[in-house]
């Protein structure tokens, strides 16, 4: 059983690979996700492969948060985000917006409240 699934940025310099399709994909409106337009599928980082680019990537990180979200130096599309904090060091975000929209079509978009309540809005 093979369902892993691939994402690349535009000039396919990072590649990422998916162990499993994601069930759900997370639209959140807090400051920066709004403005960078991501769509987020969750994984544990073991489950998240580069297939190019490891290590390229450029990072951005909020003030306080205790995330870096990355993004490719060549193209500037958003890859992924990983804790910076030891204690969320078991989760990592993908940017679904990088999958083939063929392959993600059918999964549901949850809407979460980043900016304010912190839940989901659905
Ligand atoms: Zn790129």
């Amino acid at each position: 059983m093979s369902a892993k699934i691939e994402a690349s940025c535009h000039c396919g310099t990072i590649k990422l690979q998916v162990a499993e399709k994601p069930e759900r994909l997370t639209s959140c409106n807090c400051s920066i996700c709004r403005r960078l337009g991501t769509l987020w599928a969750y994984y544990h980082p073991n489950q998240v492969a580069f297939v190019s680019g490891q290590g390229t990537t450029v990072p951005y990180i909020q003030g306080e948060r205790t995330l870096a979200i990355h993004h490719c130096s060549t193209c500037g599309c958003v890859t992924h985000w990983e804790s910076i904090q030891e204690e969320y060091k078991d989760r990592m975000g993908v940017n679904a917006r990088l999958m083939k929209p063929d392959e993600i079509a059918d999964i549901p978009v949850r809407r979460f409240d980043g900016a304010d309540t912190w839940t989901y809005l659905d």
